[in-house]
């Protein structure tokens, strides 16, 4: 199969599109809708000063994503005195997983002179997710403790690196897996949610006193195409998959969508597209109707709702154990 754009031999077809391209054109196609969706999202100010920079603090977890994210932001903005990059890795404290993961971090951060920050359950909460997994007094799925034990650590630092934007590298299929969860849940105020906290233009989300705000820019992005691109420009990816993954309902979404992409190309494309209107209307409904009044946690001082934030809740009941 030949590129449609060079006539060079192609590396990838894109079924949604119809396009060929050689590896050559699909990087630049890749680049090209990252910096779209950054442009789209108003990521940059137009006040923007190399007086006072922006400050982007990026969860780099060493996987494909977070790489590539990382190595397409550095080559936008790593000369741009009006933005400052920080990496941030956290380490659930899984064996034979996150350490060689953290390894590609060091790797990527040192090769793009990014700072490079890592922070650990253990140092912060006392817990390594592998002796969650065993304890596991909840009775729940590992990634339900590890998404909010990350979840807090990602706010909480964000914060105290003092970030503008938090950035994440959630791909087309993350996105439209978590919008079809949302819907199929029937969760109307978390879909608006999702559209305050990372969708849609900065200037058209609620101003939230709460949370840093978040930014997807690979949120265009199918997941294949991700590694495609890892994969071609031999960037230092950790691809091995946590051995705790269990996000059941989220592995059966994944499928649904996979089989429906393949005959239907185009179906990602068009749940996040009309998933975004949707949150945006439901963001509409729920604006400066808070239903529960923020507060901090009396033990730990996160934002939260409750007296004790859900955190806290979930390492009393493991201290219990
Ligand atoms: Fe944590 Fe689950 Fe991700 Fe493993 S797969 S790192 S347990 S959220």
């Amino acid at each position: 199969m030949e590129c449609d754009k060079c006539g060079s031999d192609a590396v990838m077809h894109a079924g949604y599109s119809g396009a060929h391209l050689c590896e050559e054109h699909f990087l630049a196609s890749v680049e090209k809708r990252v910096r779209r969706r950054i442009r789209r999202d108003s990521l940059v100010p137009r006040d923007a000063s190399p007086d006072d920079p922006e400050r982007w603090v990026l969860g780099l977890s060493g996987g494909k994503d977070s790489v590539v994210l990382a190595q397409i932001l550095d080559e936008t903005f790593g000369r741009d005195p009006r933005i400052e990059i920080l990496a941030l890795t956290i380490h659930e404290g899984i064996e034979g997983y996150r350490d060689e993961s953290v390894e590609a971090c060091v790797e990527l951060s040192e090769d793009l002179d990014l700072r490079h920050e890592l922070v650990s359950y253990e140092e912060e909460f006392g817990v390594r997710m592998d002796d969650v997994v065993e304890d596991d007094p909840e009775g729940m799925a590992p990634c339900a403790y590890c998404g909010v034990f990350r979840r807090d650590l990602l706010e909480t630092y964000a914060e105290e690196f003092d970030a503008d934007i938090l950035l994440t590298g959630h791909n087309l299929d993350d996105e439209a897996q978590t919008a079809l969860m949302n819907v199929f849940e029937g969760d109307v105020e978390q879909m608006a949610k999702h559209f305050d906290a990372s969708l849609g233009p900065f200037d058209e989300r609620t101003e939230s006193p709460h949370f840093v705000p978040r930014a997807k820019p690979l949120r265009d992005i199918p997941e294949k195409e991700v590694a495609l691109y890892a994969h071609l420009r031999d960037l230092p990816a950790h691809i091995t998959e946590c051995p705790h993954a269990s996000e059941a309902f989220r592995g059966e979404i994944q499928e649904l969508l996979l089989k429906l992409e393949e005959d239907h190309p185009g179906t990602r494309h068009s749940i996040l597209s009309g998933y975004e209107e949707m949150a945006s209307m439901a963001a509409d409904r729920y604006r400066g109707e808070s239903t529960a009044e923020m507060r901090e946690c009396e033990r730990c001082g996160s934002k939260t709702t409750r007296e004790v934030c859900r955190k806290c809740r979930l390492l009393e009941s493991l201290e219990a154990v």
